[in-house]
């Protein structure tokens, strides 16, 4: 895919945390016009369908998302994910600056595939981190999720930050 060079400028002020992601997005809308060439009119396009809710004030912030069981759902209110997180401990404990949760959602049941569809709609709030809440990943009561890898890579694969953990 080509970029004219007034639409390369454009993204280049896209805040860079959700850079990756505007490209993908304007390229996917190009080739669905048949084109092969990014104008500026489709970066301003995207920009106002996806990206309009980021204030400049706010592209500094982190975004962070929590997928976790289902299973586990059923008897975990999450409280300890969010003790975590509202405390920056644990898996949170490395984040410097504003850090906001935007997302909190359970995989659907195995294998995941909530946290798949998920992943574009939390995309367009802007999210950078997704953690994969401990319940998926310790053996205790429930045995570790056995799709977590391939759930990770998929994240990983829309260009997210995964980090594997919350409260232990
Ligand atoms: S996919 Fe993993 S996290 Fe989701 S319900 Fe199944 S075991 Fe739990």
């Amino acid at each position: 895919m080509k970029w004219s060079e007034e639409a390369q400028q454009a993204l280049e002020r896209v805040p860079g945390f959700v850079r990756k992601m505007a490209r993908r997005a304007v390229e996917q809308e190009v080739r669905k016009k048949g084109l092969d060439t990014v104008e500026l009119d489709d970066v301003t396009t995207v920009q106002g369908k996806y990206l309009g809710y980021i204030g400049k004030e706010e592209s500094d912030k982190t975004r962070v998302a929590v997928v976790r069981c289902e299973i586990v759902s059923e008897v975990c209110p999450g409280v300890a994910c969010f003790k975590s997180f509202n405390r920056r401990e644990n898996h949170f404990a490395d984040y410097q600056g504003e850090v906001e949760m935007v997302g909190f959602f359970t995989c659907g049941g195995c294998p995941g595939r909530r946290a798949f569809r998920l992943a574009d709609s939390l995309m367009r709030y802007g999210v950078d981190v997704v953690h994969l809440s401990s319940c998926m990943l310790l053996e205790e009561e429930y045995p570790r999720c056995p799709h977590a890898k391939q759930i990770k890579k998929m994240l990983e694969s829309k260009g997210l930050k995964v980090v594997e953990g919350t409260h232990h």
